[in-house]
């Protein structure tokens, strides 16, 4: 008989932490639906900067999370994407990714009515199990009881890194100062937010990932769901 694992695992931690290649490398190790939380913040804002509405109006925000539909699916294009964002029927995979996303997403992710929404959502996908969600609240808000919790942390210095490095990869240019000030910005609105910043769960193993390379990260959290031994 194999070993119980843990039915669903939340990662969460600051922007280019390696919680969306860890999450979508060990959902596909153990089996499990890789589900990034980010995405529907994301493409909410998208929405958002379509639709010329100012990201501030909350109840804006709300209405907009209400009336919108944001599908999650499982890859389908050969672009190296690990799923597709479809906002209404239309492809927003990469278009979520832009700069003015980067800039405008924590404005709308602040909102507590919008958070109401699209943590429901999150719950309800979360609450099906063998799930390796990822996001800022996974852990302490959205599934509370979820069976392991993991915080991935990093400099920001580091982190700046990796997200150009990303970037580059994409054969797209960045400036690195500036993509390390927009990353601060982005940590300082998440984590000082009233409701659900960012921050560990208290029952969180928690990684700081600045002396790891990606795979002793992963070799890491392999460990933890495999060493799982019940809640
Ligand atoms: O993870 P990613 O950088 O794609 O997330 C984009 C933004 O979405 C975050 O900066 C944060 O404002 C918001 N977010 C959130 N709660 C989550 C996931 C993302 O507020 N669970």
């Amino acid at each position: 008989m194999g070993k119980e694992k843990p039915a669903t695992i939340a990662i969460d931690g600051p922007a280019a932490s390696g919680k969306s290649t860890i999450g979508y490398l060990l959902a596909k190790r153990l089996g499990y639906l890789y589900f990034d939380t980010g995405a529907m913040y994301r493409a909410l804002t998208w929405a958002a900067l379509e639709q010329n509405l100012d990201t501030k109006d909350q109840e804006a925000m709300t209405e907009l999370a209400r009336s919108v539909e944001i599908e999650i699916r499982p890859g389908n294009a050969k672009d190296g994407r690990h799923y597709t964002v479809l906002l209404n029927g239309k492809d927003v995979t990469w278009a979520i990714r832009r700069p003015e996303v980067d800039g405008q997403v924590s404005v709308v992710s602040a909102h507590p009515g919008v958070r109401q929404i699209m943590s429901q959502r999150q719950r309800e996908i979360g609450k099906r199990g063998r799930t390796v969600m990822v996001g800022r609240d996974i852990g302490t808000v959205v599934l509370p009881d979820a069976d392991l919790k993991i915080y991935l942390d990093a400099s920001p210095e580091v982190r700046a890194r990796r997200r150009l490095m990303q970037i580059e990869s994409r054969g797209e240019k960045a400036d690195s100062q500036q993509i390390l000030e927009e990353m601060r910005r982005r940590d300082r609105i998440d984590s000082q937010r009233q409701l659900a910043p960012l921050k560990p769960a208290e029952d969180a193993v928690i990684v700081d990932t600045d002396p790891l390379t990606l795979g002793q990260v992963m070799e890491k959290v392999i460990g933890l769901a495999e060493g799982w031994r019940g809640k």
